[in-house]
């Protein structure tokens, strides 16, 4: 085990305070908890426990979960998208294709160190070959930030799959994954997707990265579609059943993306089953408002499920970057939980949300691949 890099440090926050820092951003900051200012100090905040070696993998080295024990983690997001856009893909008659900006390493430093700033620890850049994700680039943004980054990839859906995926087994995607996850670091395996109607080579990749999971570790989490599909996902938690992969284990993603389901049984019954509720499309102008994601995640606290709730943004918009008087990176605690706590969710819960349960996620104990 490496030691990570330390968190933003005293100097770092005093010169923030000290600063006039203008942004309407101190505010949620310094309502739920800055990582010099915890929300809930340790002694109230109960303790995580991790299995003995468990281990967060960052780009960097392998962290101790508990160094990630007072900023917020976001488990799925953008920080490399078409870094290049990938050869076999055409790219879009109109503009830049989605994300393009990622490339702009000073760009991407400026918004993740002032990402840092808004309370946010560590970032999983969800990736995969196909959507582009150049994981040297996130090596060099990681050097140069306050924030953790961990590499999450694999290959995102059946549209976007390399030409030579139909004629490879289950077994030889299983084999590749494994080959990339120890050249690029992988922290995760993700986003790994279906379509509105699972193709058959997403079922053998999808298999394929239930495999690598049992093999090595590596934390899973996926993507269904943004549509809003209840039965992709209650599909998706059938194949990664029948590989015989844990539930508690795994994340099933864009669940605030689900519709006309506001007391949210959908996210109950996969919840029941043990998994991980990705609601990882909030806080900024992705497919529905706010408003129904938080009554639905509202629904899952409520029922009792608010150990299985992730929070992250899937963010890769450039209009919406700080640069360009956004959020950015920082749509999680700067704009959604705001509205959970209007709506009524405590701070402790907060807490665990934010910070406790997506160490729980990611923390693994390596195995050999
Ligand atoms: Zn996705």
């Amino acid at each position: 085990m490496t030691p990570g890099k330390m968190l933003p440090t005293r100097r770092r926050a005093l010169q923030l305070l000290g600063g006039g820092v203008a942004s309407g951003l101190l505010d949620a900051r310094d309502v739920w908890g800055f990582p010099e200012k915890p929300l809930l100090q340790d002694e109230v905040r109960p303790k995580v426990a991790f299995p003995d070696g468990a281990i967060i993998r960052t780009v960097l080295g392998d962290v101790d979960p508990s160094m990630l024990s007072h900023g917020a983690t976001l488990f799925h997001e953008h920080l490399s998208l078409s870094d290049p856009l990938p050869a076999w893909v055409d790219p879009p008659e109109n503009g830049r294709p989605l994300g393009s900006f990622t490339a702009d390493l000073d760009l991407m430093v400026d918004e993740l160190n002032a990402t840092a700033q808004d309370g946010v620890s560590c970032i999983v850049s969800g990736g995969t070959r196909d959507l582009g994700q150049n994981a040297g680039g996130l090596r060099m943004l990681a050097e140069r930030t306050d924030v953790h980054i961990v590499v999450a990839s694999g290959l995102w859906t059946q549209p976007r799959y390399p030409p030579d995926i139909p004629d490879k087994t289950e077994e030889e995607i299983a084999a590749d994954f494994i080959r990339d996850a120890s050249s690029e670091r992988w922290g995760a395996i993700g986003e790994i997707g279906t379509s509105l109607v699972m193709h058959p080579d997403e079922r053998k990749v999808l298999r394929a990265a239930c495999k690598v999971h049992l093999r090595t570790g590596l934390p899973l989490f996926t993507h269904t579609p943004h549509e809003g599909c209840r039965q992709c996902a209650l599909e998706q938690l059938d194949v990664i059943e029948s590989m015989g992969v844990n539930p508690r284990l795994i994340c099933i993603g864009h669940l605030a993306d689900i519709t006309g389901d506001p007391s949210a049984e959908l996210h109950k019954e996969l919840a029941a089953r043990g998994a991980f509720l990705g609601f990882d499309t909030v806080g900024h102008q992705i497919t529905q408002g706010d408003a129904l994601k938080v009554e639905m995640v509202v629904a899952v606290i409520e029922a009792g499920y608010e150990d299985h709730v992730l929070l992250s943004a899937d963010f890769a918009r450039e209009e919406e970057l700080k640069a360009n008087g956004g959020a950015g990176y920082s749509s999680v605690p700067a704009i959604f939980v705001p509205k959970l706590r209007y709506a009524g969710v405590p701070d402790h819960v907060i807490s665990k949300i934010l910070i406790d349960n997506p160490r729980r996620f990611l923390a693994f104990t390596p195995k050999e691949g």
